[in-house]
């Protein structure tokens, strides 16, 4: 279904890496690191700043505020800032490796012009692919995969993945028009919007994807290798 597309538009969790990365390894990793934030918390710090703009004097009640927030996945402004911050850092130490799929890496190395749409941030999406684990020697060096990305998108440049205008407004973004462009992704909402201003859609079925009941309604791909 790839080839007579010059232009690919992906989703990252549950598309070109497991829906569980997020969950699994990103969230725990920031709320191990919550209460040594809090208690640490030295003046003047990037850390401090941010912690500030909650506006909780006490380390413990601020400690529990920032873990409720967390546990009830509230899309707070300031937590969102501070969890970047956090994550920037996991990434830079080495600590967080992305683990895109081998299948994925090579699409978006081979592929000419390749853009990112993901309700995470951009510069969320930045590191992301700044950190990628290398498949063939995970203990080392991560890989940028930076270089072969030609754009990124999320909900501030664009609008919510499930409208249509958001994807309208990439195409204009991008300056392609609808039958050049395929969009993959997992979830079959964001496929129908994006099929709805002409675009070519794609759906992805990785392990641990929440299973898709009217699949015959879409291209579906296990893998990058037959696009
Ligand atoms: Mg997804």
């Amino acid at each position: 279904m790839g080839d007579s597309y010059s232009t690919y538009l992906l989703d990252i969790e549950g598309t070109v890496c497991p829906i569980s990365f997020v969950k699994d390894t990103l969230f725990p990793y920031f709320a191990k690191k919550v209460p040594q934030l809090v208690q640490q918390d030295s003046r003047d710090s990037p850390v401090s700043d941010i912690l500030s703009q909650f506006h909780i004097g006490d380390k413990d009640q601020l400690q529990a505020h920032i873990l409720e927030l967390v546990a009830k996945d509230v899309k707070d402004p300031i937590l969102k800032q501070l969890q970047g911050h956090i994550w920037a850092q996991g990434y830079e130490s080495g600590q967080i490796k992305a683990p895109i799929y081998a299948d994925a890496i090579d699409f978006i190395k081979r592929k000419k012009r390749v853009f990112i749409y993901s309700s995470g941030s951009v510069k969320a999406q930045k590191l992301l692919f700044g950190y990628v684990q290398d498949p063939n020697t995970p203990a080392l060096d991560s890989l940028d995969l930076n270089s072969y990305i030609d754009g990124y998108f999320d909900i501030n440049t664009s609008g919510k993945k499930t409208k249509a205008q958001s994807y309208a407004n990439i195409l204009r973004d991008i300056g392609a028009s609808a039958s050049e462009v395929l969009f993959l992704s997992d979830n079959p909402l964001e496929l129908d919007a994006a099929a709805s201003v002409g675009i070519g859609t794609g759906l992805a079925t990785r392990p641990g994807n929440t299973p898709v009941p009217d699949t015959q309604k879409y291209q579906v791909f296990k893998n990058f290798e037959t696009l």
